[in-house]
């Protein structure tokens, strides 16, 4: 996975997004938890032994402010996609555990009164309806939570006995089956949304010709690099390349075949980009940029020579270009420690100087410059 990939994380990554939904509400669930348990305990206190009450509200109580410790310890830092699988691990125990207090309300139902029963039923009920839009969105943590809130419900309703309480036993297994249903239906439609959504960022930050990244990742990376190296203080080097006498291709060849050559040149340039961290992007036109974070001005002008010797292997025909019978790239790159006064367009300039000085010079090479030194080198090439 290179940063084409991982730069649509955070919100890139399906899991994250179904993590996010899911921590989205940890206080105000837990809150509406608590406060529908002390009603439903003030309903039934003189038909239920008091213990019973206390006991069932205090573990609600002591569940649901651990739900809320949850929320705040996930609020309180970024995640990597990778720590979301536990955190959805975390929650679906929440969620079982939630369900299974609610499940045992089923033991403070009078067996004798059945408006007291159905009032039960109808809070339980009203919490599996609220807790859909959030629960489903991991298929795990509704189903159990749905079966650990109304199955024991049913099956109390069975032992009670009678025609009335058998039939809204069964009922209650209905309404489950009927939840269970729409639970996936709406897992589909999150799935479905987060999907595109997902597929549409990543689409924003690549090129459409090229698949590589786009300017606009790499103005959201270099922001970020140029933040990280002023914080780390190790070297950011930065490449301009650009595509010798491209015009005179496109107009020889035409454009149909400028695009096949920019496409190969853009895959070649970052199939020599090994590391992880670097980004190689399409700036615009025929020209490219190669960002290089943790490389100082030797390295830099090392990965200049691989690109221009990449390209230039390639052996692309150029039957119009003067000097070289193939297509060419001239690279201008520039090396600086970033200091928290300066921007990252002080980079992206110095690049620029040095590519117009590698044109200048006779094209199919590299000028290397680098910020608050005077030292700039010109790093060639093959012959001419
Ligand atoms: P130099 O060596 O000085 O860079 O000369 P050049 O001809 O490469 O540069 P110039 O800026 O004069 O022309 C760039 C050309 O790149 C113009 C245009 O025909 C071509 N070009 C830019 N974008 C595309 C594209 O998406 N597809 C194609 N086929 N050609 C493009
Ligand atoms: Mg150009
Ligand atoms: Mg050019």
């Amino acid at each position: 996975m290179d940063i084409l990939e991982t730069a649509s994380q955070p919100s890139g990554d399906f899991r994250l997004k179904q993590v996010e939904h899911l921590y989205a509400h940890t206080v105000w669930a837990p809150v509406i938890n608590i406060i529908i348990a002390a009603v439903l305990s003030v309903l039934l206190w003189s038909v239920t032994p008091h213990p019973h009450i206390l006991g069932w509200v205090l573990a609600l109580l002591v569940l649901n402010a651990a739900r809320i410790g949850l929320g705040w310890l996930y609020q309180r830092d970024r995640h990597s996609p990778e720590e979301s699988s536990h955190w959805i691990r975390f929650y679906v125990v929440a969620a079982v555990l939630s369900g299974a207090a609610w499940g045992s309300a089923a033991l403070l139902m009078p067996a004798d009164r059945i408006e007291y029963q159905a009032l039960v039923i109808l809070m339980v009920g009203g919490m599996v309806i609220g807790s859909l839009s959030t629960l489903a969105m991991s298929k795990a943590a509704f189903s159990i939570y749905l079966f650990a809130a109304v199955v024991p419900i049913s099956v109390r309703m069975f032992a009670i006995g009678g025609f009335i309480p058998t039939l809204i036993g069964g009922l209650t297994l209905v309404f489950m089956l009927t939840m269970y249903a729409i639970g996936r239906q709406i897992f589909g439609i999150f799935t479905s949304a987060f999907v595109s959504r997902i597929n549409a960022e990543k689409m924003a930050r690549r090129d459409p010709l090229t698949n590589i990244a786009n300017r606009r990742l790499l103005d959201e990376y270099l922001e970020q690099i140029w933040y990280y190296a002023v914080r780390g203080t190790f070297p950011l080097s930065l490449v301009l390349i650009d595509i010798d006498n491209f015009k005179q291709y496109n107009d020889h060849y035409g454009h149909t075949q400028g695009d096949e050559c920019l496409k190969r040149v853009a895959d070649v340039l970052r199939c020599s980009l090994p590391r992880r961290t670097d980004l190689m992007a399409r700036y615009g036109g025929e020209e490219f940029v190669a960002l290089l974070p943790f490389t100082d001005a030797d390295g830099g002008a090392l990965v200049a020579e691989r690109l221009r010797s990449a390209v230039s292997q390639l052996e692309i025909g150029h039957a119009p270009a003067v000097a070289t019978p193939q297509v060419t790239v001239s690279l201008g790159g520039a090396t600086c420690a970033a200091k928290p006064d300066g921007t990252p367009t002080e980079l992206v300039n110095l690049a620029d100087q040095a590519m117009y000085e590698a044109k200048a010079a006779g094209k199919n090479r590299c000028v290397w410059k680098t910020v608050g030194d005077k030292r700039t080198g010109t790093g060639r090439t093959d012959g001419e």
